[in-house]
């Protein structure tokens, strides 16, 4: 069976974008998943496709309706776990990307102008989910990224079921950030004539050093660059 993703948007012509490419893109043509992007202006209740009012209180911008977004809700007929992208929200990281993936169905509201109603959040258990301490202009970049991370974790999309796992934030690696990665030629110098040599350790063969050096690596990078990541690995 697909994960399916379900869009609510103003701008459904924005998907599937880099989606449709390269893994995410085959795995959409195998129908390991599917999207259904509804245009939340088609569920407007005027001639003229009315879908934001101004804000009540006051202040700038406009702010998308409760009603016109929840008619677009109850057009989809299997909504499952719904979230609105959202600078506010909780922030999107791996053990939330693997929970979303282990769900049948998930709606993705995607925001424009200063956001949505609160109502409609609130009247339908809308959890409200960032990608990051910035703030887009639209909801539907957010949701890109969200269920990039997410297809690459189905079953059958990447050749090695336990590729994610090695990966920075992965179980196999204790939630590190990843060891640096070296390929051919084992000798490279940049244009600027600066000669970099491979580690050493890495064309040994011998695995276990090598395993060490790179958990090793791991644990340096995390502890320089994430402290945050090591907390609650003392
Ligand atoms: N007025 C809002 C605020 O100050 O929090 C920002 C609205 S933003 C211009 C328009 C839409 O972009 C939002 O409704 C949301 O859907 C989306 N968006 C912006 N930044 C985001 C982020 N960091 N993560 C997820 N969605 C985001």
């Amino acid at each position: 069976m697909s994960w399916q993703v379900n869009l609510l948007t103003l701008f459904p012509e924005m998907f599937p974008g880099t989606l449709g490419q390269s893994l995410s893109g085959r795995a959409l043509e195998k129908a390991i998943w599917s999207y259904t992007a509804l245009n939340i202006r088609d569920y407007a209740f005027d001639k003229h496709k009315t879908v934001d009012d101004t804000p009540f209180g006051g202040g700038a911008g406009m702010v998308m309706r409760a009603d016109v977004i929840e008619n677009a809700l109850l057009a989809l007929p299997n909504p499952g776990r719904k979230i609105y992208l959202s600078p506010r929200g909780q922030l999107l990281n791996q053990s939330l990307v693997k929970e979303l993936v282990a769900e049948p169905a998930i709606t993705l509201l995607c925001g424009r102008y200063e956001g949505v109603d609160q109502r409609v959040l609130d009247a339908h258990g809308f959890e409200e989910v960032s990608i990051g301490d910035y703030v887009l202009s639209g909801g539907e970049p957010a949701a890109m990224i969200l269920m990039d991370a997410c297809i690459r974790l189905l079953p059958g999309v990447m050749g090695n079921e336990n590729t994610a796992d090695n990966e920075s934030f992965g179980t196999a690696t204790g939630g590190l950030l990843e060891y640096p990665h070296y390929t051919r030629p084992a000798e490279w110098t940049a244009k600027d004539g600066k000669a970099y040599a491979v580690p050493e350790i890495l064309t040994s063969g011998n695995h276990a050093k090598v395993d060490q050096w790179r958990l090793d690596q791991a644990k340096e990078i995390t502890k320089e660059r994430r402290p945050d990541l090591l907390k609650d690995k003392t």
